[in-house]
């Protein structure tokens, strides 16, 4: 009586998946599945940290081929980078795969270009048209900067001279300290965080946005040290604060 029971139970609970999926496939939006791979022509979605995982965990070439392949994105291939070494003679820092990031279409970046790891910079790429989105709709403008304090620096987490390595050691961190949008106005982390405008709303909104792309997101709300900077990462933690 019950031979067939369990066969029958699997083949309804599989078909009731697959249907599932395919209507999903269907009506949801790519950035929202996490099966789907990673289109940069999407906006940022429930599934975007995932599929990056994803794409980190390829074969480096994978998002190297994506990263050159995406719309407006001002990015070269970097030369790799290997740091002091330790005690033991081996290279704690740097990287083998990386890229140097400009921009992208009319938004640069201030001092200068960044280096980043390959999937730390297709994030960068997907939040900065987030936030130039937000600009748009919020004062009209668009983001026309990205003033930022660097990726790589060689040293372990929270300045420690024991403990976990710094993602930025590794060019996989990167913090930014204010956006500046086409008509000059200049949103900063540290002199807007706290204000009572709408300054303060867009930096949060800005927050939100990293969060979808970014392992890691720290804000003022983190600790003092980051009173004037996000700090976004593509470590294995998990943070958004
Ligand atoms: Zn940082």
């Amino acid at each position: 009586m019950s031979g067939w029971k369990g066969p029958l139970i699997w083949i309804a609970t599989t078909a009731i998946f697959a249907g599932g999926a395919y209507l999903a496939d269907k009506h949801i939006p790519g950035e929202h599945l996490p099966w789907k791979e990673l289109d940069t022509s999407r906006p940022l979605g429930k599934a975007t940290k995932s599929q990056i995982l994803r794409l980190a965990l390829s074969p480096p070439e994978v998002c190297m081929d994506l990263a050159r392949d995406t719309d407006g994105f001002e990015t070269i291939p970097a030369e790799p980078k290997s740091g002091p070494s330790s005690g033991d003679g081996k290279g704690v820092c740097g990287w083998d795969v990386a890229r140097i990031v400009y921009g992208q279409d009319d938004i640069v970046l201030a001092p200068g270009e960044a280096n980043m790891k390959c999937p730390l910079s297709v994030s960068t790429y997907l939040w900065t048209r987030e936030i130039d989105r937000l600009a748009q709709d919020r004062y009209g403008e668009g983001l026309a900067k990205m003033h930022h304090m660097g990726t790589y620096s060689c040293r372990r987490q929270n300045g420690n001279n024991s403990g976990r390595w710094s993602q930025h050691a590794y060019g996989n961190a990167w913090d930014v300290a204010s956006f500046e949008l086409t008509d000059g106005h200049l949103v900063s982390v540290q002199s807007k965080w706290n204000s009572d405008d709408g300054d303060a709303e867009f930096l949060r909104d800005i927050r939100s946005a990293a969060c979808k792309g970014f392992n890691v997101t720290l804000s003022p709300d983190y600790n003092r040290a980051h009173y004037d900077h996000f700090h976004v990462d593509m470590g294995p933690a998990t943070a958004c604060r």
